[in-house]
């Protein structure tokens, strides 16, 4: 690991300055993906900014049409919350099987939206239930938010403060697990809102999570698991690795919706 300057600021406007002066800094929250970058020395920030003392970065409250997760939330804390359970029970499961104990408890979910990993779990339900990212400067729709492999539409200095999640008739997330990461080999989010159904998927897509559009057109037709594994979903512009092919992803995505529509609540 490099040398880097630490700073631990206790605002938002403190951290966004600390970041600004540095000559090449980066926020850190809960260090489970960013840490082992510096580790294995992929990363080399002058500057690191921890956003782990700003108390308003914190808390999960009721708000509106449905929660709101500060950014600096641990997924332990997403997971045991009575407000997400009563709410959005679907987010507070996907919480609980994130990683391992170590992840959940360091691990928040501002880091991983931040991250955007392409096999991470929270990007599936962000973009499934249609959730805003709240930022120090702007509100950004969960649609406009993905940008690709580990791509944000946040600006440099952006800081996410929140995420607003709006309650959904019924969703659930059905992951399959990738044994040696405990990453998703694919995540399927499936969400029954107002407007309509929502399929989000996680660890297939090449530039990351994307909307299952094949599914949420089957699911229109008939919230049923029936439905959902009669989908059929194109293997075209999905990963292929050791772990699985291309076309083998694409016959666990309608696998997993129809568990998710199943266990949907
Ligand atoms: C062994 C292991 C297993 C894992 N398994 C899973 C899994 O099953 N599912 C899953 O979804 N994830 C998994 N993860 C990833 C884990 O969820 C991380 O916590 C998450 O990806 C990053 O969150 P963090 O708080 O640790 O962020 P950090 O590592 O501290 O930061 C990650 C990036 O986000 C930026 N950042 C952090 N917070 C903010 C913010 N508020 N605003 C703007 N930028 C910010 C940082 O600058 C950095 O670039 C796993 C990680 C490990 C090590």
């Amino acid at each position: 690991m490099h040398n880097f300057a630490f700073h631990r600021p206790a605002s938002v406007a403190d951290a966004v300055k600390a970041l600004g002066s540095a000559r090449d800094g980066k926020f850190i929250a809960g260090g489970q993906s960013l840490l082992p970058t510096l580790r294995q020395r992929l990363a080399e920030p002058s500057d690191l900014v921890d956003l782990g003392s700003i108390a308003e970065l914190k808390g999960i409250k009721a708000e509106g049409d449905g929660i709101t997760i500060g950014a600096m939330t641990t997924h332990a804390e997403v997971a045991a919350s009575s407000v997400v359970q009563g709410a959005i029970p679907a987010l507070a499961n996907l919480a609980d099987h994130i990683g391992d104990r170590q992840v959940r408890n360091r691990g928040t979910i501002g880091g991983s939206l931040a991250n955007n990993d392409p096999a991470a779990c929270y990007p599936s339900a962000v973009l499934a239930l249609g959730a805003t990212i709240r930022t120090n400067k702007r509100e950004i729709k969960a649609d406009d938010f993905f940008k690709g492999l580990f791509t944000t539409a946040l600006e440099d200095g952006e800081v996410i403060t929140a995420v607003h999640f709006p309650k959904p008739e019924k969703a659930a997330y059905e992951k399959f697990v990738q044994p040696a990461s405990r990453f998703a080999l694919v995540g399927v989010f499936v969400a029954k809102t107002k407007g309509g159904v929502r399929v989000a998927v996680t660890g297939a897509g090449q530039e990351g999570v994307f909307r299952a559009k094949e599914v949420e057109a089957a699911l229109g037709g008939a919230f049923t698991a029936e439905a959902a594994k009669a989908a059929r979903v194109s293997a075209g512009h999905l990963n292929a690795d050791l772990h699985g092919t291309a076309a083998y992803r694409a016959h666990l995505i309608p696998v997993l919706a129809a568990r998710a529509v199943a266990a949907a609540r």
